[in-house]
């Protein structure tokens, strides 16, 4: 084999699907140094493990043993860099064992050393025996950082990855996410990247695919200023997710990018893996013979390295060909190999598939004990595999509620997971009975198609349902935060002004306490209608609480806003409810806040909107407020419009109409 390059390969095993792949198959290789060394012989190995590894374990095992280093932390240092170069090398339990050698060494856990050799340690330990060490290592150190500090990011993101091997999606995405966002700014740039790279896939995993390319795109910008060669990774992972949405097509783009970069960088194993899933998106595409010679490309490589795993996915996407080209013979003996442990060495959810596709060949041949058998497999292998993926679905989507909040919303969900479920159940029961009845064949693979179909609507409804709100169909919180922040970096990018309002229903209460809750939520309902109505296409109106709406206006001035909210303010006071609520009076305050003349930060805007919306609310309701900040920076022109409009120059508010 050619001299690897460290491509964060591993990342790669991520990419064919489910979480459950990490745990016991996949591997995560340490991500670089996550703390940056301010030792230039330590950067400049750093450096060389990106261009060849091997050389550096050489290197540094003779430098370790020759006893010329004798400070003990320039020796822990030394053992960092010894294992980033093993886990670029994927030999995982000599990553572990040299981590755990330098750790021996430095005891100090505000050491930068000490929080590298955690994250290089956390990030090797995907078995059950080695990660439980690893979290209380990492959840000891993490006590004592400084908060806000670069190495708290670091092991918040260990611990992400740590959760991300244990199954917890939710919680990784909970640290992995916390880790990112402190992690502002060029100096921070590091920190960032690790842990959008890694967040990036456990969004995919929750089938969040646009902040999963967001992610992506971001590290792929970073890598193309900062470190070249690791990014065919990223493009890799790029490609696998668009292969996830059925995207064939950029998929199949992404992945050629990687190839290319694994061939330049003569990375045998980067151009295998890409070969294998341009091969499986080929198969999904019916374009066999290039999907043949693609596998084909990839099995020998993967034979070659004695990488199991890897070997089973492209034999099984051979079996799928031939049976594609009704060749059953030839995929019986591959799907025979691929089963030779009974299963015990594949991923638990890819191995529904392998069983489907023996049933499938066996029927060909005629074989029905056996496709019978294999069916049987199937159905109970795929029951476990959706109830692991449900369970994990509803985990991750109640984390997210508590994380924004949005109890009610999580109840409805958890009615349709139950219904979808109990929909599932029955279809396979009906499975089982027609099995049982000897009907094996043709329509049961219509009906396992079927049923493999609706579990992929079902993913791509629960992907909608968790960025929007049920009540007012209106973009939830955290969705609605997500578009500003978009509509603030183009803004600004643009250099154009961005205004951003709160809206806050007066008196609320009271409308649920005279009349109901109902007529509550029926005027909400009313209220999102008519901002729709009134805004345009390019702003946002969102749900940001119970009767508190965001609305985001790009590339419009303070003024111009002014006249939008008050248009939307004015509309409100029409809403009536039902005969018997005809005394309905229904009024909105509101606070504007805008990035003109200083590149502040989106939270401060939003801050400045919420001080406006407050003074509103003090001074008497029914108005719209300008932030004082706001006015103060505005043109001329722009405060002459304002005035114009009724707003008043000393208080900067809105005259009541
Ligand atoms: P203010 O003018 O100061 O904003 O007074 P308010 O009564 O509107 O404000 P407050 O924050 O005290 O009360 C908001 C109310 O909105 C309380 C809560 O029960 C109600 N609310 C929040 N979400 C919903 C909802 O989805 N449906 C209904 N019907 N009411 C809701
Ligand atoms: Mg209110
Ligand atoms: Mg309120």
């Amino acid at each position: 084999m050619s001299p690897a390059l460290p491509l964060r390969r591993s990342l790669r095993r991520f990419a064919s699907g489910a979480l459950s792949t990490l745990l016991a198959f996949a591997a995560m290789e340490a991500s670089g140094a996550c703390m940056v060394s301010t030792d230039a012989v330590m950067r400049a190995y750093d450096r060389q493990v990106g261009r060849d590894p091997a050389a550096v374990v050489s290197e540094i095992s003779t430098r370790l043993t020759s006893g010329q280093d004798t400070d003990p932390l320039q020796r822990a240092a030394l053992y960092g860099v010894l294992a980033e170069a093993y886990a670029s090398l994927e030999r995982y339990a000599e990553t572990r064992e040299a981590a755990n050698k330098g750790l021996a060494l430095v005891s100090d856990p505000l050491n930068p050393v000490y929080v590298n050799l955690l994250h290089y340690g956390a990030s090797n330990s995907f078995d059950e025996e080695t990660r439980p060490l690893a979290f209380s290592q990492t959840q000891a150190a993490l006590d004592v950082q400084p908060a806000g500090s670069s190495a708290q990011a670091c092991l918040l993101t260990a611990l992400g990855i740590l959760e991300h091997f244990s199954g917890r999606t939710d919680q990784a995405s909970i640290y992995l996410t916390r880790a990112y966002r402190m992690s502002e700014g060029d100096e921070r740039a590091p920190q960032r990247i690790i842990a959008a790279e890694v967040l990036s896939i456990v969004m995919r995993d929750l089938h969040d695919f646009s902040q999963a390319l967001a992610l992506n795109k971001e590290v792929i910008g970073w890598y193309e200023q900062n470190a070249p060669f690791r990014i065919a990774v990223a493009h890799f992972m790029r490609g696998a997710i668009f292969r996830e949405i059925g995207s064939h097509a950029e998929a199949l783009k992404e992945l050629e990018i990687s190839r290319e970069l694994g061939v330049e960088a003569n990375d045998a194993m980067g151009i295998a893996y890409a070969d294998q899933l341009m091969c499986a998106s080929n198969v999904d595409l019916g374009a066999l013979a290039v999907a043949r010679r693609q596998c084909g490309n990839a099995l020998r490589t993967f034979t070659e390295a004695g990488s199991i795993d890897p070997r089973k996915k492209v034999l099984t996407n051979l079996a799928e060909i031939d049976l594609l080209e009704h060749t059953p013979a030839a995929a019986l003996a591959r799907l025979n190999q691929v089963l030779d442990q009974q299963g015990r060495d594949i991923a638990p959810f890819r191995l529904a598939k392998v069983y489907e596709l023996r049933a499938q060949a066996n029927t060909q041949l005629g074989h029905a004990d056996a496709a019978l058998a294999d069916y049987q497999a199937y159905m109970d292998r795929y029951k476990t595999s959706t109830d692991a993926e449900r369970a994990r679905e509803a985990a991750a989507l109640r984390a997210r509620f508590e994380t924004d909040r949005e109890i009610e919303r999580n109840a409805f969900l958890q009615r349709e997971l139950q219904s979808k479920n109990e929909k599932l159940q029955a279809q396979s029961a009906r499975l089982r009975w027609m099995i049982v009845s000897g009907l094996a064949g043709t329509a049961v693979i219509a009906l396992l198609t079927y049923l493999l179909v609706t579990a992929k609507r079902k993913r791509a409804l629960l992907a909608q349902l968790a960025q929007q709100d049920d009540l007012t169909a209106l973009p939830n919180r955290r969705r609605t935060l997500q578009l500003a922040t978009e509509a603030f970096d183009v803004t600004r990018a643009y250099r154009q002004p961005l205004t951003i309002g709160i809206l806050d229903l007066d008196h609320f209460k009271q409308i649920n306490d005279r009349f109901g809750h109902a007529t509550g939520d029926f005027v909400l309902q009313e209220f999102s209608r008519i901002g729709r109505e009134v805004i345009r296409e390019t702003d946002v109106l969102g749900r940001w609480g119970g009767e508190e709406f965001l609305i985001v206006l790009p590339n419009t001035t303070l003024d111009v806003a002014l006249g939008i909210v008050d248009r939307i303010r004015e509309a409100s006071t029409r809403i009536k409810g039902a005969a018997a609520t005809v005394e309905l009076k229904v009024s909105l305050s509101a606070g504007l806040a805008t990035n003109e003349g200083d590149p502040v930060r989106l939270e401060e805007i939003i801050a400045s909107a919420d001080t406006a919306l407050y003074e509103a609310k003090k001074s008497g309701r029914d108005v719209v407020r300008v932030s004082q900040e706001s006015y103060d920076v505005a043109s001329t022109g722009i405060r002459k419009r304002l005035r114009h409009a009724g707003i008043d120059l000393k208080t900067g508010s809105h005259r009541k109409t």
